[in-house]
């Protein structure tokens, strides 16, 4: 586990901040012991570190690392990393996320080409661009995330594009900006169950994140849409049944569902691990609710295997249009 007192500053600050001052003074929460099925690779093979290097290199943020995710030996020794764009610091503080929150830095105008080399240098033919909340601009960072969409387009014209977005704070056009910049994959994560929000997310609201989702596909009916949650965080089943068909509602056409794991002690506690049979019976109820695709398992992630998985998405809409 993180402490809650980095060691090293923020690229851009000049002093150690707390990477959670508004958790601070919380109570330290319980962590239960992880159960056998919650196993990862250890980083470190020699393309992990050629990853590393690149990601250095360009001065980049992965939330690979912000996040602390437990699937960074894998996907980086695949030379899979997920570029956080727009800065290290979080406007907000969600209790399960280990982003750092705070006032973040102006934007870098060169982070667009940045990331485009590094997109390039690492060779992918899948990217995924996530970003962290930027409600101090007025755009929310919309405008940012094309820019970067745009980059990309140009330096390695036939690598896929799938972003995470947060919510735009509801800024009037956001949501246009970046659909007009024509990602392959939207994909906008619920996170929870409604009734978690204001513990969990307490910065957004469930039906305005549902609605996103719905207008990417009024606005774009090609692009693929996708969203993701976490459970352990205390849902219960019939929560999450009923959120599937939220978001089949919402004509969603891709759906993760993986374990949340505590950052630190001063997160939201795991409540539960979820068996990999809970999670298999879940994929087999998502499937039958009509999403193109499901990943379904305790180490899912939105951005893992995005590319094994682009490529499902594709084939399964394609299989679709067949019958259709
Ligand atoms: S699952 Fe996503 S965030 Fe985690 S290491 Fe892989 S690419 Fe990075």
């Amino acid at each position: 586990m993180v402490t809650l007192i980095d060691t090293l500053a923020p690229a851009g600050f000049n002093k150690a901040l707390p990477r959670h001052p508004e958790k601070q003074h919380r109570p330290d929460t319980e962590v239960l012991r992880k159960p056998d099925w919650i196993r990862v690779r250890a980083p470190g093979s020699p393309v992990y570190r050629e990853t590393q290097q690149i990601v250095r290199e360009h001065g980049l943020v992965t939330v690979c690392e912000e996040a602390g995710c437990p699937n960074i030996g894998e996907c980086w020794s695949k030379k899979h990393a997920t570029m956080m764009i727009m800065g290290e610091v979080c406007t907000r503080a969600c209790a399960f996320c280990n982003v750092r929150t705070g006032l973040p830095l102006p934007l870098d105008p060169l982070e667009p080409e940045h990331v485009a080399i590094a997109v390039e240098k690492l060779g992918l033919e899948h990217v995924v661009i996530t970003s962290v909340d930027r409600d101090d601009l007025p755009d929310g960072g919309a405008r940012h995330f094309a820019e970067v969409i745009g980059a990309i387009r140009r330096r390695t014209p036939r690598t896929t594009i799938e972003i995470l977005t947060p919510d735009f704070l509801r800024k009037p056009g956001a949501l246009e900006i970046v659909v007009a910049a024509k990602p392959d994959v939207f994909n906008h994560n619920l996170e929870t169950v409604p009734g978690n929000y204001l513990k969990v997310r307490p910065g957004a609201r469930y039906f305005h994140s549902l609605r996103l989702l719905q207008r990417v596909k009024e606005l774009d009916p090609t692009m693929f849409t996708k969203s993701g949650i976490m459970v352990g965080l205390g849902e219960e089943r019939n929560e999450v049944l009923q959120l599937m068909d939220d978001l089949r509602s919402a004509d969603v056409d891709f759906l993760t569902i993986g374990q949340y794991l505590q950052p630190t002690r001063k997160h939201h506690p795991v409540l539960r691990f979820v068996t990999p049979d809970e999670f298999k019976s879940f994929a087999t109820i998502a499937t039958t609710k009509g999403f193109l695709l499901v990943s379904s398992s305790p180490l899912t992630r939105s951005s893992h295997h995005a590319g094994e998985d682009f490529a499902r998405l594709r084939a399964a809409r394609h299989a679709l249009l067949q019958v259709a």
